[in-house]
């Protein structure tokens, strides 16, 4: 059964916590598009699974919403007092989701983890050329408009988990 099947590939995967939900469930809110542009993030415009270039908010639930179940997943990591950590942090998520994604590549799933698509060293929304995978393009939570703070607290789920340790969020649709 694929849900085992999922659930198997991301207790295998190191994450600590997940939730099994419904499509229904998901928050989407046009304020998460909003801040991506405020807060100038680097992949604002410059990733085709980030802002603007990954598509209105319809399209955005659309990609979502043609499944049925979710679960979300949780890898809590150190950050350090100082953010100091924040990038052996970052790799240790990254890790984990390519791993999980190894794991289900040849089910009927969409991965969605944290930031913008990091299939090419470089996008190539950089340069204005066209996604050189579109088939395999990675969608991020946050690009997709989700509101990743209130689904955490929807289904209790740790976001500060004190000590300078917080939780990274990422989804499977299937
Ligand atoms: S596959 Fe490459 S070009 Fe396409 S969105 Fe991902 S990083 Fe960008």
């Amino acid at each position: 059964m694929l849900r085992d099947e999922i659930i198997k590939a991301i207790e295998e995967s190191g994450f600590d916590e997940y939730r099994e939900i419904s499509s229904s469930d998901l928050i989407f809110d046009e304020a998460v598009f909003s801040s991506c542009a405020e807060n100038k993030c680097g992949n604002y415009g410059r990733n085709y699974s980030c802002p603007p270039l990954s598509g209105d908010m319809e399209e955005n639930k659309a990609r979502f919403l043609k499944f049925e179940h979710g679960i979300i997943i949780n890898k809590i990591v150190d950050y350090g007092e100082f953010y100091e950590n924040y990038a052996t942090a970052g790799k240790e998520v990254e890790k984990a989701l390519d791993h999980l994604r190894k794991l289900l590549d040849d089910k009927p799933v969409l991965v969605a983890g944290a930031g913008g698509c990091r299939m090419c060293k470089e996008c190539a929304a950089i340069t204005g050329e066209p996604c050189r995978f579109p088939d395999k393009r990675r969608y991020s939570m946050e690009g997709s408009g989700m509101d990743i703070v209130k689904m955490s607290m929807k289904f209790n789920m740790t976001y500060n988990a004190g000590n300078n340790r917080l939780g990274f969020f990422m989804i499977v649709m299937y």
